[in-house]
């Protein structure tokens, strides 16, 4: 069932296969972390001698070169034993190896790239005390003074803090308003764990992803060396959006897992499970439940690596990785759910993990941006690149059935004037009644109209009553439709009259 999919290449498929046997091998060691709360270091360093942490590094820097689909083929299979060696993994990749990779300097790679690819752990400091879905928002700040930064302020939710060697931390160099407004107002450092005046602060007691540190940590005048920056002054905020397709897509990676888990789980539990004289599993709602189980794996995992192959393959990939990150972590809190249902109470005991994987269900929606700032991307980013296909088709009023239908074309008008305007708003009232038409809409119609006169001959319009305009948050005039009054000055009523044919006959129009 677990497929290696088509476009992978053999080393990819062999890793897949190594990844596998190395989890069923150590599924006792997660359970084990469940109970005990310590950090899976042993665990984490066979994982190291693997090799599995030079996944995305180049040959040169000590990696193996097997690609963001290599390291979610990786994260995929530990996150079946548990999510602290999942995480800690993950986060190192996306916690300076990413940003390293596509913005260090030779120097800055050969000073820390290898030391990675062997297991030395790294983090990624973004969020603060005061911010959090706002990133572009961070507060602590970054000076420079002669060869190097001087840092103050806080970072928490910090994964992998007080065990990680490097952090990837995300500091305001400038506060000037244009540099804010162009997003030129952050620097990305590599920040070395015993960096003089850089402390942690704080652990927090998570609900899940037991076993993991994570925490607050504090900056007080730390001395961090100019060399450290990543990329130039002010090129911040482009190392930290440029990394977040791979953060979401590994992140979701590191659901598969579990999801997978899941199954064996209620499956194994049904089987085995008699009530009413039959196995649970024989019950018609175990099994649909069971075939949601199935349908979310396989949906989930094809959104995973079709993104990784984007990635791959250096395409774009904002939608497939937002995609994947957000349709993981709903349909992993629902597989989790249905499972424990499958399995009835004794899903919900720690004897067995599907329990310890259900409390880590809250974390994937928060955790590598929110399932709403998922929504928020993928909103944005799927009206600017379908915004071709989202057109809405040109409409017009059949000639003969009188009806509003889609059309290729449409006659332009052939006078630029108010007179003009208003009929086609009032032809527009005929095919959609209850809109406005947009200023491109009316711009189509009147072929080489500039936006100064359209402007006049709207406002015109308005002043007289004719028209209802909608303006932007900057004043400017985005969507017009004919007011009553202005429907009756461009046409008499019958031009809006329809009826349909069974109704002719009802009321003998
Ligand atoms: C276990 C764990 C590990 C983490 N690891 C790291 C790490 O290693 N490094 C790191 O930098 N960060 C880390 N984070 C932080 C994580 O990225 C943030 O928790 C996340 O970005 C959300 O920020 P917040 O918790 O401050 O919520 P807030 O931003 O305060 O949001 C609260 C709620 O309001 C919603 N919301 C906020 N603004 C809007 C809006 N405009 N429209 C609609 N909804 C909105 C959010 O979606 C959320 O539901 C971790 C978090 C957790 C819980």
């Amino acid at each position: 069932m677990i497929e290696s999919f088509p476009w992978w290449n053999e080393k990819q498929k062999k890793l897949a296969e190594d990844a596998r046997i190395f989890s069923d091998q150590n599924l006792s060691k997660g359970d084990e972390v469940a109970w005990t709360k310590d950090f899976p270091s042993t665990l984490l360093k066979e994982v190291a001698e693997r090799g599995w942490f030079g996944a995305s590094i180049p040959l040169e820097f000590g990696g193996t070169d097997l690609g963001v689909t290599g390291c979610c083929i990786i994260a995929e299979e530990l996150s079946r034993i548990c999510a602290a060696l999942t995480a800690a993994y993950s986060v190192t990749m996306f916690g300076g190896v990413e940003q390293l990779i596509k913005f260090g300097n030779e120097e800055q790679k050969g000073k820390w790239l290898p030391k990675v690819a062997t297991g030395m752990l790294g983090g990624i400091c973004i969020t603060e005390p005061g911010v959090g879905s706002d990133a572009a928002d961070i507060e602590t700040t970054a000076e420079l003074e002669g060869d190097y930064y001087i840092f103050n302020g806080k970072k928490r939710f910090i994964t992998n803090a007080g065990i990680a060697d490097i952090y990837c931390v995300y500091a305001r160099t400038s506060d000037h308003r244009e540099d804010k407004a162009k997003y030129q107002h952050l620097s990305a450092f590599i920040v070395e764990k015993d960096t003089p005046g850089f402390s942690l602060e704080r652990i927090n007691e998570l609900g899940g992803w037991v076993g993991l540190p994570n925490g607050y940590l504090d900056f007080e005048d730390a001395r961090v060396p100019a060399s450290s920056r990543l990329g130039a002054e002010g090129d911040g905020w482009k190392v930290l959006v440029d990394g977040l397709n791979f953060e979401r897509n590994l992140f979701a990676a590191g659901m598969l897992g579990p999801m997978r888990e899941a199954i064996r789980y209620a499956v194994g539990h049904s089987q085995r499970r008699i009530q009413f004289r039959k196995p649970t599993i024989d019950s018609e709602i175990n099994q649909f439940k069971i075939a949601d189980l199935f349908a979310r794996v396989q949906t989930a995992r094809l959104l995973v690596y079709h993104s990784a192959h984007l990635m791959d393959m250096k395409a774009d990939a904002v939608m497939a990785a937002t995609n994947a990150k957000l349709y993981a972590s709903e349909a992993y809190e629902k597989q989790l759910i249905d499972a424990m249902q499958v399995m009835g109470g004794d899903g919900w005991t720690r004897f067995y993990p599907v329990e310890a994987f259900m409390r880590d269900a809250k974390v994937n929606k928060l955790g590598a941006g929110t399932s709403e700032v998922m929504r928020m991307v993928l909103f944005r980013q799927g009206l600017r690149t379908m915004a071709e296909e989202l057109k809405l088709p040109h409409r017009h009023v059949h000639p003969t059935l009188g009806i509003p239908i889609s059309t290729t074309s449409l006659t332009p008008y052939t006078e630029i004037s108010e007179k003009s305007v208003l009929k086609m708003l009032a032809e527009d009232y005929k095919v959609n009644p209850g809109l406005h038409m947009t200023r491109n809409d009316i711009k189509e119609l009147l072929v080489g109209i500039t936006d100064e006169k359209l402007d006049n001959i709207l406002t015109t319009l308005e002043a007289q009553g004719l028209l209802k305009l909608h303006r932007n948050r900057k004043g400017k005039i985005t969507l017009a439709k004919a007011s009553y009054k202005g429907l009756r000055k461009a046409k008499p009523l019958d031009y809006y009259k329809w009826f349909p044919e069974w109704a002719k006959r009802q009321l003998n129009i």
